[in-house]
C-alpha cells in the first residue's frame, strides 16, 4: 500500500561517513527486510514499515533547496530504498536526480532493486554519481525469506553488471553479513561481485547483541557490579528490580523496568524518580527490541529516553488500563515530568 505525503524539507544533513546530505523520497519500504533497523530509528511500528508514504512534493522542495544549499554528496536514500516498487509509479528519485546534478551536487545511490536500471541515462550522465547495489546473500531462498519484497539476488547481480557496462561507478554493499555465511564461501562472493563489474565492495555487519541473564538478585547484582553492559532489563518484583536499578545507575547503565505484577501508577512514578530509562508491562515484550533501541539511541544522542517511551506508550494506553484519572494522585509530579520532556525536546 502506498499513500501520498508531503515534505517540508528535502535535503537533511547526514551523519553517515562520506555523505553531506540525505534525501529520502519515501517513508517506509516495501522491501520489508526482516533485519531492517530503520523502523525503530524512526520510532515507527515495524508492522507498518511496508505501508509506504511517497513524498510527492519532494522534487519541488528540492528545486528550491539546491539553489540555497552548498553542493555536497547526497545519499539516496539513507533510511529507505529509493528504487522500491513505489518509484515505478511516482518517479520521485528520477525527478530529484537531475536537480541535484545540475546544481553541482554528487549522488550516492544505494538500492536493492534493479529498477535503478530504468535511470541509466541520468545516472550515466555525470561522473558525480556512484551506485551501490545491496546484496546480502546469493542464496535465493534465504533472500526471499529475509528480504521478501526485494528483487532476488541474481537480478541485483545483473544490475551491477548493466550499470558497470553503462560506465557508471558501481559498487556492491555486501550486508548485513549473516552469521550463516561460512568462511569458505567468502571468495566466491568476492569473485561474483568483481566479475560483474563492481569497482568496490563495502561490507556491513549484522547488528547483533549478546544477552546475559540472571535468575536471582545475587547473580544479577554480581553481573552488574563486575561487567559492563549497554543496557539492563530489570524485573521489578521477581529480583528486586529497584535494588538492581540503584547499582545500574551507579554504573551508568541505562535500565528498563519490565513488569507483570507491578504494573501500576506508583511503580511507574517510582521507576521515573529512581532513574530508570523506561517502564514496560510484560504485554509489550514482543516490541521490546524497539523500546531498547529507543533507550540506546537516547543514550547515544544525549536525549531523554522517556520522550521516545511516551511516543510508543501514549496516555491512552494507560488510560485504558488504569482509568482516565490515574495521574491524579501525583499531579505535581506529572506536571514537572511533562515540562522536563518539553524543555529537553526544545533543547534538542
Ligand atoms: S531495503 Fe533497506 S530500507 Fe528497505 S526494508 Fe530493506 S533494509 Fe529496510
Amino acid at each position: 500500500m502506498t499513500r501520498r505525503g508531503w515534505c517540508r524539507t528535502a535535503l537533511s544533513p547526514s551523519h553517515l561517513p562520506g555523505l553531506d546530505y540525505s534525501l529520502n523520497p519515501y517513508k517506509g519500504c516495501a522491501h520489508n527486510c526482516v533485519y531492517c533497523y530503520a523502523p525503530p530509528l524512526l520510532h515507527m511500528d515495524r508492522n507498518r514499515w511496508p505501508d509506504v508514504e511517497a513524498r510527492i512534493n519532494i522534487p519541488q522542495v528540492l528545486r528550491r533547496e539546491v539553489k540555497a544549499k552548498k553542493p555536497g554528496i547526497v545519499g539516496l536514500s539513507t533510511v529507505t530504498d529509493p528504487y522500491q516498487p513505489a518509484e515505478k509509479k511516482f518517479e520521485l528519485t528520477r525527478k530529484c536526480l537531475p536537480l541535484l546534478l545540475k546544481r553541482g551536487f554528487s549522488a550516492n545511490v544505494q538500492t536493492k532493486s534493479d529498477l535503478v536500471l530504468r535511470d541509466r541515462d541520468l545516472l550515466g550522465s555525470s561522473d558525480r554519481v556512484a551506485v551501490g547495489i545491496t546484496i546480502t546473500t546469493l542464496d535465493e531462498d534465504l533472500s526471499n525469506a529475509l528480504e521478501p519484497g526485494a528483487p532476488p539476488p541474481h537480478r541485483r547481480l545483473q544490475a551491477v553488471k548493466a550499470l558497470a557496462e553503462a560506465g557508471i561507478y558501481t559498487y556492491v554493499f555486501w550486508g548485513p553479513l549473516l552469521p550463516s555465511l561460512d568462511e569458505e564461501s567468502l571468495p566466491a562472493y568476492v569473485e561474483a561481485f568483481a566479475s560483474h563489474g563492481a569497482r568496490e565492495i563495502m561490507v556491513d555487519m549484522l547488528r547483533m547483541c549478546k544477552v546475559t541473564t540472571a535468575s536471582n538478585f545475587e547473580d544479577a547484582k554480581k553481573l552488574l557490579e563486575t561487567q559492563n553492559f549497554d543496557l539492563a532489563v530489570l524485573d521489578i518484583m521477581g529480583v528486586d528490580g529497584y535494588g538492581l536499578l540503584a547499582i545500574a545507575n551507579r554504573k551508568k547503565i541505562p535500565a528498563v523496568m519490565l513488569t507483570a505484577h507491578a504494573f501500576n501508577p506508583p511503580n511507574l512514578v517510582k521507576s521515573i524518580k529512581e532513574g530508570a530509562a523506561a517502564y514496560l508491562p510484560k504485554e509489550e515484550i514482543s516490541n521490546i527490541a524497539d523500546f531498547l533501541n529507543d533507550v540506546l539511541v537516547a543514550k547515544a544522542t544525549g536525549k531523554n529516553p522517556w520522550g521516545a517511551w511516551q511516543d510508543r506508550l501514549p496516555s491512552s494506553f494507560f488510560d485504558k488500563r488504569w482509568g482516565a484519572a490515574w495521574r491524579d494522585t501525583d499531579k505535581e509530579f506529572w506536571e514537572t515530568f511533562r515540562k522536563s520532556l518539553k524543555e529537553r525536546t526544545s533543547q534538542n
